[in-house]
């Protein structure tokens, strides 16, 4: 079954009578070398690739999901749009290693998806990521410390450069210093926007991360550390002693001073710290 095919695809709509929904993200891959390209990312660096499970977040028609079972011990995916089933029903069909759940991914406990469906056993993720909760995905999955060894993930080509950002860059976001915090991350190839359909308007993609295990700061100041991003990069345009003040209950001068203690701008704004900047802030709050 060739699920690139715009004809196959548009046999798959009429006879499930399925359209698209614009709002959940749904662009889906047509380019034939995309989907394998991706599958072959995960399996980078692994000690027994044939050992391996993914986790995929969002099917559409299956056409990336079908590569992933194709090499994979096992995958489950997360899909939120149930009028998809009986499509996937029929393009999965060949294969006994994957299991669809119809849910929202921000309300699935992949922690739990990982120690019972897939036996702990070591998995990766990979997705076409629906665009509108690109950060909100990653953050959930990098936060909740899931024991996954790379998430490879195609997003939105200014996303991309956003989560490659070096910290301390314009181009940075809080998003930017959790993948720096977590992941090495790196942009692996460009897909233009013709590769899709329906054709979104801009280009996307794809992004692998590597996560490793960073314990330099305690679970607390972890949060701290995060909590001090997202109040910075809430009003990103102000020094980041004004948001700051107001979320640690301190004075900015009492801020100031802390900051000219840790050789940092005290006008400095959120984009102007490096991670390193709020990791020893972190520390020494
Ligand atoms: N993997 C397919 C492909 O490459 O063609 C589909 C990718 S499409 C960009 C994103 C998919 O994510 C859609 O199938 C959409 O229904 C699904 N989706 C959107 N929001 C979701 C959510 N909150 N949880 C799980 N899946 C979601």
């Amino acid at each position: 079954m060739e699920l690139t095919n715009i004809g196959t695809i548009r046999d798959l709509f009429a006879r499930h009578e399925f359209s698209f929904t614009k709002s959940l993200g749904q662009n889906f891959l047509i380019n034939p070398s995309v989907c394998p390209k991706i599958a072959e990312l995960g399996l980078e660096g692994a000690d027994e690739p044939s050992e391996v499970c993914a986790i995929e977040i969002g099917t559409g028609v299956g056409v990336l999901t079908r590569e992933l079972a194709k090499r994979y011990k096992k995958v489950v995916a997360v899909e939120i749009d149930e009028k998809l089933k009986p499509i996937l029903e029929e393009t999965l069909a060949d294969f006994n290693n994957v299991e669809v759940i119809f849910a929202d991914v921000m309300e699935t406990d992949l922690a739990a998806v990982i120690a019972e469906k897939l036996d702990g056993a070591e998995t990766v993720v990979c997705a076409n990521l629906p665009y509108y909760i690109t950060s909100p995905v990653i953050m959930r999955v990098l936060e909740s410390r899931l024991p996954v060894r790379s998430m490879t993930v195609m997003v939105q080509k200014e996303a991309a450069d956003r989560l490659c950002a070096p910290t301390g860059s314009r181009e940075c976001g809080a998003v930017s210093y959790a993948v720096r915090y977590y992941s090495v991350p790196k942009l692996m190839f460009k897909v233009g926007r013709g590769s899709f359909m329906p054709s979104p308007n801009v280009d996307s993609a794809v992004v692998r991360m590597e996560i490793g295990q960073r314990n330099e700061l305690s679970a607390e100041d972890e949060k701290l550390l995060f909590r001090l991003i997202r109040s910075g990069f809430s009003q990103r345009r102000k020094q980041l002693t004004n948001p700051l003040s107001g979320e640690l209950h301190k004075s900015k001068e009492e801020l100031s001073a802390l900051f000219a203690e840790l050789g940092i701008k005290t006008t400095a704004r959120a984009e102007e710290l490096t991670l390193d900047d709020y990791i020893r802030l972190a520390r020494r709050l």
